[in-house]
């Protein structure tokens, strides 16, 4: 509105004033026809004058020349009169005819020609009278005084005539003055109209150039800021995708946001700061912050405490004014302006990043924005971080559990191991019991029968045993069977069987062994133990010896051996016999 109504006055302006030069310029062109006509007017006003005076003067040397004649009689005097007279009819012509076009002129004209003839013919007769009648007759014409008058008359008329035309002069000269100074005036006008115009023309031209080069120089601007805006965006974008591609831990990434983050808002130090209960840990820093790196505050009473309590972006354009900042911690650091935006773990504030500055006011509202998408990419890398965490420490605690299971279970192999081998085997000589050593006989017995495979059984008693305990104690009697015991372990094969069989008797099954090989085994035994070294008396054994023959069961093979063996005992004792194959003892 206020632009179209500039335009309408400047086209109006520039109309006025186009009018008023044309005025002037028409006007200009008019004055030198003007002067023209004013310079024919004052020549011809100088023309009418010349031809008044000429008159004058003729009538003048006229009348001297006749009373030059008159005086002296000498006919030369009227040489001049003669003369003069044959101009004055031609003068009075010449200004009758410049004269025609003033009427007050013209109207005075006849009566100024008629006093010029009568003067004229006033002085033909006074010279005619001295010629014919002698001076007399002509001093009495002139002493009438007619031609004295009549020249009076023409006198005054010429100037009269002469007064009327000085006075056209004067007028012409005044108007011509005025039409100078109004030409002057017009001129002068003109000019200055022609400097105002010449002035706008600059003026808008100026104002134009102005607006061009503001504009050249707002869209540069533009297109710095668009370009870094871009960069900017870009480098976030990089940032992210190096936390992204190398997997990078949190720490790793802490300290690469606080570093670009520095760099990009041109703070002067940015840290990132972890809440850790009712205190703030600052984990990790760069710049003027680097320092500060795993000092521990109270979240009370900080700026980051107020930012991540609301949840929102907080600046403070001067730390001597800003009554929510520690004025005193500022100070002793050195900064003046700062910005906290909260970094976010499903939403809620767990810590914040912070740009610092010397300067007050120090971080527009692009630094702001980077500062935001920072703590946005942060943010990211922390609930992967707690997310990992997370994962991590349910898979230690399956690891855990899943270890102490593998532990009970092997206790609880170990202690079956155990039970079964208590189960199995004898307490005083760890050998096998008696249960062990039937069903292995039996199991013998079986594939004996099924392959017809031959196999032996020993079956040994200590000699006069009861008074070894009753002399000697039973503890020195369970070291004696625990030594047979040993003694017997160590002379069977890995896969004999050796058990305890009763109080003081042992047994031994031998797979894949006939009555013979059998028989030496027994004898090797005996003998072995018979002449061992022993605490208190030597020991001797009785042994039976009875092999699989086709018996009809285990229990027909055992009869037999200990039968073999009472026949060793009432024998003599300490001496081996094998059972006979219809059970009589050899
Ligand atoms: P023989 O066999 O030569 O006819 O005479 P013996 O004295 O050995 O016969 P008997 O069968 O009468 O005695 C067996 C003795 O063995 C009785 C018991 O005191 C002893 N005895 C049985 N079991 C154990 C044991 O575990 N420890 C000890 N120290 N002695 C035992
Ligand atoms: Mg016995
Ligand atoms: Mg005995």
């Amino acid at each position: 509105m206020m632009k179209a109504l500039d335009k309408r006055g400047y086209i109006l302006g520039l109309i006025v004033i186009s009018i008023i030069m044309l005025a002037g310029a028409i006007y200009a062109v008019q004055i030198p026809r003007k002067q023209e006509i004013e310079g024919k007017w004052v020549s011809h006003t100088r023309e009418v004058l010349a031809a008044l005076d000429t008159l004058s003067k003729h009538m003048t040397e006229a009348e001297t020349g006749e009373r030059g004649y008159v005086l002296t009689g000498d006919a030369s005097f009227l040489a001049p009169y003669l003369d003069a007279i044959t101009f004055i009819d031609a003068d009075v012509a010449r200004i009758e005819t410049l004269i025609t076009d003033n009427p007050v002129q013209q109207a005075r004209a006849p009566s100024l020609r008629e006093d010029v003839k009568n003067k004229l013919d006033h002085l033909r007769e006074v010279v005619d009278l001295r010629q014919h009648d002698g001076f007399d007759a002509a001093a009495k014409s002139i002493a009438t005084g007619r031609g004295r008058d009549l020249m009076s008359s023409i006198h005054r008329k010429i100037e009269e005539m002469r007064h009327e035309e000085e006075a056209l002069l004067n007028i012409r000269v005044e108007k011509w003055s005025s039409a100078a100074a109004l030409t002057r005036m017009v001129v002068l006008s003109i000019g200055g109209m022609v400097y105002l115009l010449a002035c706008i023309i600059y003026f808008n031209l100026y104002q134009e150039a102005k607006r061009r080069q503001q504009l050249a120089e707002a869209e540069a601007r533009a297109n710095a800021i668009q370009r870094a805006e871009a960069e900017r965006l870009a480098n976030i974008v990089t940032i992210q995708r190096e936390i992204a591609a190398h997997n990078m831990d949190l720490a790793a990434a802490m300290n690469i946001i606080s570093r670009e983050t520095q760099k990009l808002t041109h703070a002067s130090g940015a840290i990132v700061e972890m809440l850790d209960g009712d205190d703030i840990v600052y984990r990790a820093g760069s710049g003027a912050a680097a320092a500060h790196v795993g000092v521990r505050i109270k979240a009370q009473g900080s700026l980051s405490g107020l930012c991540m309590r609301e949840n929102h972006v907080l600046r403070c354009v001067d730390s001597e004014t800003d009554d929510r900042v520690d004025r005193e911690a500022c100070r002793r650091v050195g900064l003046r302006s700062m910005v906290v935006v909260p970094l976010r773990h499903h939403g809620k504030s767990v810590g914040v990043l912070k740009v610092l500055s010397p300067h007050t006011n120090a971080f527009a509202d692009e630094a702001v924005a980077t500062l935001e998408l920072m703590a946005g990419v942060l943010s990211a890398s922390i609930s992967d971080a707690i997310t990992a965490d997370a994962i991590r420490g349910a898979n230690q605690q399956l690891t855990i559990a899943n270890e102490s299971l593998v532990l009970q279970k092997m206790e609880l192999e170990s202690a079956n191991k155990l039970l079964e081998g208590l189960a199995t085997t004898d307490g005083l000589t760890g050998l096998k019991n008696h249960r062990t050593f039937q069903e292995q006989l039996a199991l013998e017995f079986q594939r004996a029968t099924r392959h017809k495979k031959p196999f032996s059984l020993i079956i040994l008693d200590v000699d006069y045993f009861k008074k070894y305990n009753d002399t000697f104690g039973h503890p020195a009697g369970d070291a004696v069977l625990k030594k047979i015991g040993a003694m017997l372990a160590t002379a069977a094969r890995s896969t004999d069987c050796v058990a305890r069989y009763g109080g003081e008797e042992f047994a031994l099954l031998l797979p894949e062994t006939d009555a013979d090989g059998a028989m030496v085994i027994a004898e090797r035994v005996r003998a072995a133990i018979a002449s061992a070294e022993w605490e208190q008396r030597e020991i001797t054994v009785s042994v039976g010896v009875s092999s699989f023959a086709g018996q009809k069961d285990a229990s027909e093979l055992l009869n037999a051996a200990d039968k073999a063996l009472y026949v060793s005992k009432t024998n003599g004792r300490n001496r081996v016999s094998a059972a006979a194959r219809d059970g009589i003892a050899a």
